[in-house]
């Protein structure tokens, strides 16, 4: 990951680096399962060289709190690494210069889950989706986008939330979606893990013994709030 950000640092691939501050190359735990993606820096980003540290980054925090994540738990990019000035929306040939950076970033994490903020972002995932309909719903990752065997999560973009104030409840109704979709990410990860009732052929069991069971797992469930971050 260290290398990848170096080269973002000094990369002159598209017209965006004339104009940039510093590059973002994106910042998370190497260790995560969930990647946040979003569209490129904007004035805030580009002056520090980190993403989502403006007001939208502020919202993103809050939405993370309200599912009791932290966001150095997971790992936050954007599909641009340098901010288009103006906060223009990044163009198609510069969201393809810097597309090898995201797909490597993304073949290191190896994600369960990535977590698409805003069109652009959704259009690299979903290729043709549109954010109304897609917002808070599954699909698998195409392989060729470096997360080969993650599931994508569509949700709006934080600034939507913070011009439009109707959509953060939105927002945070697809927030709290995602330990949900981790978990489901993860059930298809490793299908016979996870899935016990599909393993081969065990021997049957009693009434007594499945009903036990069905406590045993209910009782996990309940007693740790949290079972979908032990995230590492
Ligand atoms: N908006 C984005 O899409 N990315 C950032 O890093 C900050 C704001
Ligand atoms: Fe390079 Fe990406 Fe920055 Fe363009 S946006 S200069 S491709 S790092």
């Amino acid at each position: 990951m260290e290398q990848i950000a170096a080269e973002v640092d000094v990369c002159q691939l598209c017209p965006l680096h004339a104009q940039r501050t510093r590059a973002v190359p994106g910042e998370g735990h190497a260790d995560t399962e969930v990647v946040f993606v979003g569209e490129g820096p904007g004035y805030n980003e580009d002056r520090e060289g980190r993403p989502f540290v403006g007001a939208a980054g502020g919202l993103l925090n809050e939405l993370l709190r309200a599912i009791g994540w932290k966001r150095d738990e997971v790992f936050i990019t954007n599909v641009v690494k340098c901010r288009p000035p103006g906060n223009r929306d990044p163009e198609p040939a510069e969201i393809a210069a810097c597309a090898p950076y995201l797909r490597r970033q993304l073949e290191a994490l190896d994600p369960a889950l990535v977590v698409t903020l805003g069109r652009h972002s959704l259009q690299t995932f979903q290729p043709g989706a549109r954010i109304g309909g897609s917002h808070g719903t599954l699909r698998p990752a195409p392989p060729d986008t470096g997360a080969a065997s993650a599931m994508t999560y569509a949700m709006y973009h934080p600034a939507a939330a913070l011009r439009q104030g109707s959509l953060k409840e939105t927002m945070l109704a697809d927030m709290a979606g995602i330990p949900e979709a981790l978990l489901e990410a993860r059930r298809r990860r490793a299908p016979t893990a996870s899935a016990p009732d599909s393993a081969p052929a065990a021997p049957a069991e009693s009434d007594a013994e499945l009903e036990l069971e069905a406590i045993a797992v209910l009782e996990t469930e309940v007693a740790s709030p949290e079972p979908v971050l032990g995230l590492f």
